[in-house]
């Protein structure tokens, strides 16, 4: 009996050690583990911060740099071109993005509705491209019939646009120019006159390649008259047409021609320079 119970007595203790022991070591590798973790912890932490103020920094950087280039910009010290193509998209369109991108700029498309596929207006803008409203016949006779028909065909470019880019374009461009002889000054008046109340801004050029003279212009004419170096800001009438076969021919000589001048390249928005030929009244 005696040695029963002093047995029991030795198990007892063997397991009491067993379970001491493997608390202890259970305690002690997750301590190691929370250690562990507590110094990634810091780690992490401490690359935060540091991610942070260089988030900061960066961020503070590129304002001034955007400022500078504004105030460079207002001051008229930064030259400014903005290369526009009329009446697309056409199938000259893919030719006319693929050198805009090998030049690495953008460029301000007003386009039509007419015959187009309305997939091309979102390609133009999937590049980084903008575009302006021409209106959606571009029949002089339908679109200069009267104020109410120019802004029925105006609305129709305007919800195809939006229709295949959600977005709800304000600049525009008059079929002819804001200065055609198609529509009497009465009409381009009244016509002006809701556009500035509806938020929409026109933009004319003051530099034509003279593409829209006739069909196959030889490209030498094209860029002796699309490189304007005569104003801080230029904007350049070209054509996106199926016709315009030289435009695309001209645009790379176009665009070196500016390089060379030392013309950025800007894509035209509500607050871009004024360039029209009949002035529009302030907003
Ligand atoms: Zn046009």
């Amino acid at each position: 009996m005696k040695k029963i119970l002093s047995m029991i007595a030795i198990l007892l203790a063997v397991a009491g050690f067993l379970y001491s022991a493997v608390h202890i070591f259970g305690t002690g590798i997750k301590y190691f583990e929370y250690s562990g973790l507590k110094s990634n912890v810091k780690k992490l932490t401490e690359e935060k911060t540091k991610k942070t103020t260089e988030l900061a920094a960066l961020t503070k950087k590129n304002a001034d740099v955007k400022a500078e280039y504004e105030k460079l910009r207002a001051e008229k010290k930064i030259k400014t071109v903005y290369l526009t193509f009329d009446d697309g998209p056409s199938e000259h369109t893919d030719q006319i993005l693929e050198i805009l991108k090998k030049n690495n700029i953008k460029a301000t498309f007003f386009v039509i509705g007419i015959g187009k596929n309305y997939k091309d207006y979102k390609k133009i803008i999937d590049h980084g491209h903008v575009l302006g409203l021409h209106t959606y016949s571009h029949e002089y006779k339908e679109v200069y019939a009267n104020e109410a028909s120019f802004f029925k065909d105006l609305y129709k470019i305007r919800d195809a646009v939006k229709s295949t880019t959600g977005l709800d374009v304000k600049i525009t461009r008059f079929p002819g120019g804001s200065s055609n002889a198609k529509a009497s000054k009465a009409l381009k008046t009244a016509i002006i006159n809701r556009m500035t109340k509806e938020g929409y801004v026109y933009f004319d050029w003051n530099c034509d390649s003279t593409d829209a003279s006739g069909n196959n212009v030889p490209v030498a004419k094209l860029v002796k008259y699309g490189i304007c170096t005569t104003h801080p800001d230029i904007n350049v009438l070209m054509h996106d047409t199926n016709a315009k076969k030289t435009t695309v021919q001209a645009l790379q000589q176009i665009i070196d021609g500016y390089r060379k001048a030392g013309y950025t390249f800007e894509t035209l928005d509500v607050n871009s320079p004024r360039i029209q030929h009949v002035k529009q009244p302030e907003m």
